[in-house]
């Protein structure tokens, strides 16, 4: 008998340790989906407002970059102060007088008056028809730093920007950072490739630029000062920007928010360049643009002007 009742606890006790090993079973790896799943669901939100954070951080820093008298702006390489037209047409700088562009700008008389300067980066495109197609229905002229593309159906394109009365600029050739950056002769081989095709092309001889990622880039396999230097004695000159469209800071960003980016701290300056990006998947850039010139003209004492040699350089970094 007490073998039975031995037995009978046994598999009593057996019983208990396989409900308990069921149980296991079952609840462990339920609970682990359950902790993996909110992990998950917390990682999610998480990175949506790191990302969102991290968009209004790098619109912050644009804007406060900008303040920085000192140098204007960030990135772009602009000429000099003077009142001649950002590009020269070898033999024919009076024309850009006649047609009214580039030195249009303003004189000494205006300086109460706001200016802003749209820029475009990285064209021609094939947004780069839709951009001028607007800018001529509002009678805007804007300043395109343009890279080189040497396929038949970028030509006209090129040729439509100054013939329309556009600031022709320099962004680079390749706009490659791992060749560009990688020593000043890099950079010089590269910058005057661009030179001579945009020559050949529009009889333009440029001499703004912008650099690519802006002269605060820091990419850069020089130092950005040895560039700096080099573009001076070339008689070029850089311009960077004080505002930001934020349309190059993520995959998609709706026509609303560049409009506003470009116009919330717009009245802080006297002179604004505002980046915006001239390529195939900016649409929101386009479709900004009727809005972003409204809200611009619509604002006292302001006017759109392309960067000349009156453009104050916007410097992120300079050598001064
Ligand atoms: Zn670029």
């Amino acid at each position: 008998m007490a073998e039975t009742d031995a037995e009978q606890e046994a598999r009593q006790a057996k019983r208990k340790r396989i409900r308990r090993i069921k149980l296991l079973i079952f609840v462990v790896p339920l609970f682990s989906i359950t902790i993996l799943l909110g992990l998950c669901i917390f990682l999610g939100i998480r990175l949506h407002m790191v990302k969102k954070e991290l968009r209004d951080m790098r619109a912050a820093i644009e804007a406060t970059t900008v303040i920085d008298q000192t140098d204007s702006a960030d990135n772009t390489n602009d000429a000099d102060t003077d009142t001649e037209p950002a590009l020269y047409t070898v033999s024919e700088v009076d024309e850009f007088k006649q047609t009214g562009n580039a030195e249009e700008a303003v004189s000494e008389e205006d300086s109460s008056v706001r200016k802003v300067y749209l820029t475009f980066d990285d064209g021609p495109s094939s947004n780069t028809n839709r951009i001028l197609d607007i800018l001529a229905d509002y009678d805007v002229k804007a300043t395109f730093f343009v890279v080189g593309k040497e396929e038949e159906e970028y030509q006209a394109l090129y040729n439509r920007i100054v013939e329309e009365g556009h600031t022709l600029a320099m962004h680079s050739y390749s706009h490659k950072y791992n060749e560009i950056y990688q020593s000043v002769e890099s950079f010089s081989t590269d910058l005057s490739k661009l030179q001579e095709f945009l020559y050949d092309t529009t009889g333009v001889w440029c001499r703004y630029c912008r650099f690519p990622g802006g002269s605060s880039n820091t990419v850069s396999r020089v130092d950005m000062h040895e560039l700096i230097d080099y573009l001076e004695d070339q008689d070029m000159s850089y311009f960077d920007w004080n505002i930001s469209s934020g349309d190059a800071a993520s995959a998609y960003i709706s026509s609303a928010d560049i409009i506003r980016n470009c116009t919330v701290n717009l009245r802080d300056y006297d002179e604004a360049i505002i980046l915006m990006h001239d390529a195939s998947n900016k649409n929101s850039t386009v479709e900004a643009l009727p809005g972003l010139i409204e809200t611009i003209q619509a604002m006292e004492d302001t006017k759109i002007l392309p960067i000349t040699d009156d453009t104050e350089r916007i410097h992120h970094i300079s050598n001064d």
